[in-house]
């Protein structure tokens, strides 16, 4: 649930390049996108955040003690006493700063991974290699995104779903509620089959491909473009879930919880976590810490 602002002559480019609308199929997600005031779009049974889709984590996040832009690298320690060991990223490029040696954070009783299942495998690898075997069987798959802004309207619906196709969805996402209708945003995504088969391209390859797909979906023409930009979800979509609401080793006290636990979409990710957070409090027993 992400939103990429892009600078432009004094003015702001907001596209929402990550999950494009939410469904609640239950009482959990459903309360959670009222509290956290996503709108409809286009009606009711679809949702996204108000006014951009990054709204929903930034207000759950309210609060919360947070250390971003950081990734973790290792887990070491022991059982109860376990230590994380980070580095800083440039946060948009997710490039390690290798000149910078591991940060130290601990000792913490317990550890719970919300990751993308294969860097959860990978962090799992070392303390727990039973928990990483199980991750490692869970498949997800990649989706390149193309961020384009236009001057004027494109003669196009709000949004497009195509299966089977390079491109699979497209949307202006200037449609959406509380965002600057005037400026002509579309998020379109390539499907799985093309994004793995482009996976290692470069960047601005990919948008170059993907505009002149879209170019091709809106009749064979499209205006000169303000902004084309691409962005690689290496580990989007989940083909293979896990088939358990999350993870826990008791005696490790580590454990994993995610989407991909469930299924391909952020109401899962809110029910593992919500079933990841009834095992630690029920494992820490009445009044534990
Ligand atoms: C392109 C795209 C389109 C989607 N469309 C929809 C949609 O329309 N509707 C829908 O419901 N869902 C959609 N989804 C799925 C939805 O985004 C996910 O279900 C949801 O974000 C999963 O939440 P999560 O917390 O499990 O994981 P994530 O949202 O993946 O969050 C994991 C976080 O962990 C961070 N991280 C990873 N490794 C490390 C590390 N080693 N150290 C520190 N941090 C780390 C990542 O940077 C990330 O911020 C889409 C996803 C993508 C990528």
């Amino acid at each position: 649930m992400a939103t990429r602002r892009v600078e432009m002559d004094g003015q702001n480019l907001d596209f929402d390049h990550g999950a494009q609308f939410l469904t609640a199929h239950g009482t959990l997600f459903r309360a959670t996108l009222q509290a956290t005031h996503a709108q409809p779009w286009p009606d009711e049974t679809r949702q996204v955040g108000f006014p951009r889709m990054s709204s929903i984590p930034r207000a759950l996040a309210q609060g919360l003690d947070l250390l971003v832009s950081h990734e973790v690298v290792e887990i070491v320690g022991e059982p109860g006493a376990w230590r994380l060991r980070h580095v800083p990223v440039r946060a948009r490029q997710r490039v390690l700063r290798p000149e910078q040696a591991p940060t130290e954070e601990g000792p913490f009783e317990a550890v719970i991974l919300a990751v993308p299942a294969p860097q959860a495998a990978a962090l799992l690898a070392g303390p727990a290699p039973h928990l990483s075997a199980v991750v490692a069987e869970v498949r997800m798959a990649p989706c390149w995104t193309l961020m384009t802004a236009f001057e004027e309207r494109l003669p196009l619906p709000d949004s497009m779903r195509m299966p089977g196709g390079v491109i699979t969805w497209a949307a202006r996402d200037s449609s959406k509620p509380g965002r600057d209708a005037d400026r002509e945003c579309w998020v379109v995504q390539a499907g799985p089959e093309w994004s793995r088969e482009h996976l290692e391209d470069e960047a601005p390859e990919v948008a170059s491909a993907l505009f002149a797909a879209f170019a091709a979906l809106a009749g064979g023409g499209l205006p000169q473009p303000l902004h084309v930009a691409a962005h690689r979800w290496r580990y989007a979509l989940v083909e293979t879930p896990l088939g358990a609401p999350c993870l826990w080793d008791p005696a490790l006290k580590l454990g994993a919880a995610g989407d991909w636990c469930i299924a391909a979409r952020a109401e899962a990710a809110v029910d593992s976590g919500a079933a990841m957070a009834a095992v630690l409090a029920g494992s820490a027993g009445p009044g534990g810490g």
